[in-house]
């Protein structure tokens, strides 16, 4: 599968990452597009990482067990949809600007920010990106909070999702997870998720641009691709294909 890497330039317009196709030129270390090859500035870190691990009922189980805090989502979509406007809204920025406008605009769902990889990575594994934006110093990122959402129709589960949000440690404390958490988080780390999407999503809080990391169709397969956190902006290391099976 082709992966189109999203240039990894400060689109000034939209104040967040461009949206263009970016590639390496000779002599350059990030990846530009055509209009940001030049003078293109890197787009600073964001505030707000958010992995999000979308996970079948059959894990319900292994949820309860580890005790999660469960919250029911009663949001929806188009509830969401107003946040998005009103957060644009208050930061003055054009709710559409990432959207298009006219036909454009009625194709497009959400305020869904630059997809970094595109249309999704598959088969990729997440372990060192978390561990990156986790274990390292580095990244100068904290583990801020972890929560559980259900989603319900007609009080029947339809799924959940774990959501893991890291901050910038100067602003926020540490989540302290409990041993029965810490081992449910390294079973979804250990498996091999069939699609990512990574958005780089415009400024819609004052504190400036969140990125969301969906992680999604956990599966059994051998994982492709392990993504890494690279400062934020992310980078698709293939994975050599094993010869020998691993237990
Ligand atoms: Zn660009």
């Amino acid at each position: 599968m082709d992966i189109i890497h999203t240039c990894q330039a400060l689109a000034a317009e939209i104040g967040g990452r461009c949206r263009k196709k970016g590639a390496q030129q000779e002599g350059q270390k990030h990846l530009f597009c055509p209009s940001h090859h030049r003078n293109g500035q890197v787009v600073p870190r964001a505030f707000k990482y958010l992995i999000r691990f979308t996970l079948g009922v059959g894990w319900e189980g292994r949820i309860r067990d580890a005790r999660f805090p469960i919250i029911d989502d009663r949001a929806g979509q188009l509830s969401r949809n107003a946040t998005h406007e009103r957060r644009a809204r208050e930061v003055g920025r054009d709710f559409h600007a990432y959207r298009g406008k006219g036909e454009e605009a009625k194709n497009r769902k959400g305020d869904d920010g630059s997809l970094v990889f595109r249309p999704h990575v598959k088969d990729a594994y997440v372990q060192g990106l978390f561990d990156e934006m986790w274990v390292t110093d580095c990244s100068g990122l904290v583990l801020s909070e972890v929560e559980v959402k259900v989603k319900k129709k007609q009080g029947e589960i339809l799924g959940f999702t774990l959501s893991c949000i890291f901050m910038d440690r100067e602003l926020s404390t540490p989540y302290i997870m409990s041993d029965k958490q810490i081992r449910f988080v390294e079973r979804l780390l250990g498996q091999t998720w069939g699609k990512v999407f990574i958005y780089d999503n415009p400024p819609k809080e004052p504190d400036g641009r969140k990125v969301t990391i969906n992680c999604t169709s956990a599966s059994q397969a051998d994982a492709q691709y392990s993504i890494g956190f690279n400062d934020g902006l992310f980078d698709l290391k293939e994975i050599p294909v094993a010869t020998t099976a691993t237990a």
